[in-house]
């Protein structure tokens, strides 16, 4: 029970919240978590102005 994905949602570990949400592009519809990988949160939605920071 340790691969890579973990879901931020389920992290209780302040330093790991904070490596998997910097740089987030996704927020958890569920419970607020933001991460950089879809991945790591229960019901990922892609912040709607994530494309407006391109250059
Ligand atoms: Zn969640």
């Amino acid at each position: 029970m340790s691969s890579g994905s973990e879901k931020i949602c389920a992290i209780t570990d302040a330093a790991t919240i904070r490596g998997l949400s910097a740089d987030a592009l996704v927020t958890c519809a569920r419970c607020g978590a933001k991460a950089h990988d879809p991945a790591n949160v229960c019901d990922p939605v892609q912040f709607p102005d994530a494309g407006a920071f391109g250059d």
